[in-house]
Formats: structure tokens, sequence, C-alpha cells
């Protein structure tokens, strides 16, 4: 028999992580917009939040770190001041007195955290990677802590928590990478008291912490990664990242005044954008995503009316061949030739095997195995350890005039058109170099890898932005 009492079981809200970044909870007036955007929000959805530092903190605390281990005193206890006023600023003016009475006494209690540390680095003359980690990621526990009182000021139901409770990580301090089982498992249990109970959690971002408990941070701009850690570990339906863009853009629009929001975009679009320095998320974001094929979306707290960009497991039929254009402005071509003492794969598993033990990440490759030359693109800030790495790995050689040499091409950028689809569309990089023929711009070196998500191209610095803009026109982007 039905009883008719029961009321039919209500449908399951969805359920949304919403990542903020430090722009966006910058001031009392941007943290308010915040609450007022997640209050909305919790009315369909089930909501947890990860949030950034304050715009600007994470940097202030950094510096003022390495100022305490010059022993240079004055400097820190200026930021001290300044971290203590900035926070202060948002309990005056947003929460209720309860809720200052409550969270003051936090924020004094992380206040005194900086000056602990930061006296200690001044006594030392030292800051370990280790001590760094928990001292410049005391802005989003800062934050977290203000949000969450700020919500429930406001009547929404939030509680901060720290994610060294439920991120676990290895021990590479300052750039740690999660264990993402141990920190599933963490994450369910710690939050699904809060979850039952209603309650937001409000979710520091960066950090995370080892087995042992000891506090990591995950490498600037590392929110954005906590923010889909934790999507996949709850199983989220979508992740938001909230920044102070509309979206992801076919290119930056400070080369090309015409750009525009891209709507869609596919996980590997967005890696490949982000990897190339488009600067909407960090370069792990969506990693965290690809099992679970979870939805991420881009969006502007200052614009949240905007739809923003959608990035989906994978680009659908519909889309253009070329979606967007990237390009890194500070490059250099490293050349390597082997000589008739080394075969190609030799200088090549030497060139990469040194590369990597220096950590040095290569924006293109490109080869000649007749020529038996290499030739790979770095950021310029990474050229000196790249140069002194190859010069010790083929000491012997260089000694005995066995490798002809190193050449180095400064100046150059390289420009990056991305989309999965151009995937066996012909004619595409014909289109590319005939435009950039057009405007009389030398190519100097290009790659495309199989899977053609993506063709790069060296150019001289100087021509980077007309090579930008003649590819988007070609495009019709
Ligand atoms: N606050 C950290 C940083 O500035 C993390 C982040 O904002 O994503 O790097
Ligand atoms: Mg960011």
């Amino acid at each position: 028999m039905v009883d008719k009492t029961t009321t039919p079981a209500k449908a399951k809200k969805p359920l949304i992580v919403m990542k903020f970044g430090g722009t966006s909870v910058g001031t009392p007036e941007r943290m308010q917009k915040v609450a007022e955007i997640l209050a909305e929000h919790a009315q369909e959805a089930e909501v947890a939040v990860v949030v950034s530092a304050m715009g600007g903190v994470t940097d202030m605390l950094i510096r003022a770190a390495n100022e305490a281990s010059q022993g240079d005193n004055e400097r820190w206890k200026n930021v001290r001041r300044e971290l203590a006023r900035r926070h202060r600023e948002v309990a005056d003016q947003l929460l209720s007195a309860a809720e200052q009475a409550a969270v003051l006494p936090r924020l004094a209690e992380q206040v005194g955290n900086f000056e602990n540390l930061c006296s200690g680095f001044s006594l030392v003359r030292e800051v370990t990677p280790r001590a760094m980690d928990t001292l410049s990621s005391l802005g989003e526990v800062m934050s977290a802590n203000l949000l969450a009182a700020i919500l429930r000021s406001r009547g929404t139901p939030a509680e901060a928590v720290d994610a060294t409770e439920l991120i676990v990580t290895d021990d590479a301090f300052g750039n740690a990478t999660p264990l993402f089982e141990e920190t599933n498992a963490k994450t369910r249990q710690r939050l699904a008291g809060l979850r039952r109970r209603g309650v937001m959690p409000v979710i520091t971002g960066f950090r995370g912490a080892t087995r042992e408990g000891i506090c990591t941070t995950l490498g600037r701009g590392g929110s954005d990664y906590s923010g889909t850690i934790m999507g996949a570990a709850l199983d989220a339906d979508e992740v938001w990242i909230w920044t102070d863009v509309d979206g992801v853009m076919t290119t930056d629009p400070r080369l090309v005044p015409e750009a525009h929001i891209i709507p869609e975009v596919s996980y590997r679009e967005a890696i490949e954008l982000s990897y190339f320095g488009a600067k909407v998320m960090h370069p792990k974001t969506i990693q965290p995503m690809m099992k679970k094929k979870i939805p991420v979306w881009i969006k502007n707290s200052f614009n949240p009316t905007c739809p923003g960009t959608k990035i989906v497991p994978a680009a659908t039929n519909g889309q253009a061949g070329v979606k967007a254009i990237t390009s890194v402005s500070k490059a250099s071509l490293v050349t390597i030739s082997g000589g008739d003492r080394l075969t190609f794969t030799q200088l090549a598993g030497r060139l990469f095997s040194s590369l990597s033990l220096g950590s040095v990440p290569t924006l293109m490759v490109t080869q000649s195995s007749a020529e038996n030359v290499l030739c790979f693109a770095v950021h310029d800030g990474d050229l000196k350890r790249a140069k002194a790495r190859l010069e010790k790995a083929f000491e012997l050689e260089m000694l005995h005039d066995h490798l002809a040499c190193i050449e180095v091409l400064p100046h150059v950028a390289i420009v990056v058109a991305v989309g999965e689809n151009m995937k066996g569309t012909p004619g595409i990089s014909g289109r590319a170099f005939s435009a950039l023929g057009r405007r009389g711009i030398n190519i100097i070196a290009i790659a495309q890898g199989s899977s053609e998500l993506s063709i790069s191209f060296a150019v001289r610095a100087a021509d980077m932005k007309e090579a930008v803009k003649a590819i988007h026109e070609e495009f019709k982007l």
C-alpha cells in the first residue's frame, strides 16, 4: 500500500565546487560580492568553496620571509601591520558582532604565526622550503576564516576548513603533488558531517600536508588545482573557477583587440593553453578531472551573469579547427649538434635526461637526424640552467671537440595555435604559414606533434604580435 503522507523524495541538488581567486576576494567589497554569489547558488546547488589568499597577500608573505632571512626586521614588521590591517578591514565591514568576536582571535593567531616564523627566519638567517610553505599559505587560512564568517553573518551556514586536513601530498615543498587516493578518502570523511548538516565548507586553496601533517603548497597559483582536487575527491557535478576575466579567450586581447571569449574548450585544449602561458588557470588544474570527466567552468566574479567558458572532456564535432592562439614572448632557441661521435639517439637521450635532471621544461623541440642536430626552445628564465646542464652533460665531447657546439638564439617568441579539431584537417599549417609569409614574418622553427592538438612556431620576439594577429585573422577567430 502506498503511504499517502510521504512526499516524493526531493531531487538531489548538484554538488558544485566553487574556487575564488585572489582578486575575487581582494577587498571587502569583493568578499561581499562573493558571499552574495554563494548565497544565490546555494539555493539550487550544494556548494563547497575553495578560496585563495586576498590578492597580493601571498607575494607579500614570500617577500617578508626572504627579507627576514636576510636579517631585515623592519620590513617584515611592516608586512605584519599590513596583513593585520587588510584582514581586519574586512572583518570590521562585513562581520556581525558575534562573528567578529569569534574570528578576530583566529586572525590574530595567524598574524602571531607570521611573526614567530619571521623572527625565526631572521634569527637563523635562513628560510627553508618547508617553513616557507607554512608561511606563504597563511593568507589562505585567513581568507577562508573570513569568508566563512561573512557567510554566517549573512545567514548561510558555513565553516572554514584547513586543506592540511584534506589534501595529502608528497614532501616536494613549494610544488607538492597530491596523493589522490588518500586525499579522496580524507576529504570525504572530513567533510561528510558538514555536508550532512548542510554547512558550506570554505576550504583553504594552495595548501596541503604530508602524511605526517607538515604543511606543503601546490605551487604558485595552485588554488585552481586545489579546486579540482576537491571536485574529484567529492565527485562533484561541476567545478567553477571564479576569476577576474570572462573566460578563455581566442588570444590575448592586448595583442589582438578582436579577441573574444570561447564558449567551450576541451580538457586537452585548456591544458595546452595554460601550459603556454594563457593566464586563466594553473597548468595542473584539469588533471584531477580526467578520470571522472567533470566539467570545469571559468567564470568572472566581476561579471557573474556572463556564462564564461566551459571546459569539457572532449571537443565536439562542430567546433573549429584552430580555437585559440597563445604565445610566450621571452624565449630562446638552443641548438645542439652531435658531431660524428654521437648517434642522434645518443644525443637526444643525453640532452633530455640532462634537462630533466635540472627540471628544465621545454616549450618546443625540433630535430634533424641527418644533420644530427636538435633544437629546443626554453623560457628565458630557464636558459641559464639549461645551458649549464648541457655543458655539464657534454663536457667531455666539447673538450675533445667531438661535439660541434651548443648555440643559443635569444629574443625568440613561441606562437602556438591550439585546437583539437585540427586533427586530420589538411591545410591548416599551410594557411598559417601563408598568413605569416604574407606579412613577411620569418618562421625560425616549427613543431607539431602527431596528436595535432597544437602547432608551435618560433619567430623573432619583435614579430610576435604581428604573427598572433595574422593567424587570428586567417582563422577568423
Ligand atoms: N595564493 C596563492 C598564490 O598567489 C595561490 C593562488 O592564488 O592560487 O600563488
Ligand atoms: Mg590564480
